[in-house]
């Protein structure tokens, strides 16, 4: 369990740092669920700068990184071939 590890290098209660898992993994769950039920193709617009910016789809709301959009990208690109 990464809780404790966590707890400690941030000098914050276990359970704070439970919490903060448990909200983590809520928010990829309801990132996941809006991509895939997603009125397709996803069309994703790059959020702020730098290489950690998120790409949301301006249908569904999803966010991926960078290198899921390129991909997914290129995809549609090569199916229309
Ligand atoms: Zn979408």
């Amino acid at each position: 369990m990464l809780a404790p590890v966590v707890a400690a290098l941030h000098k914050i209660p276990e359970n704070q740092a439970r919490a903060m898992f448990r909200e983590e993994f809520e928010n990829v769950r309801a990132n996941l669920s809006k991509l895939g039920l997603c009125k397709r193709p996803h069309e994703f617009i790059k959020q702020g700068e730098g290489l950690r910016a998120k790409h949301r789809c301006t249908k569904c709301g999803g966010e991926v990184d960078a290198l899921y959009a390129d991909w997914y990208n290129q995809g549609l690109e090569d199916g229309k071939q």
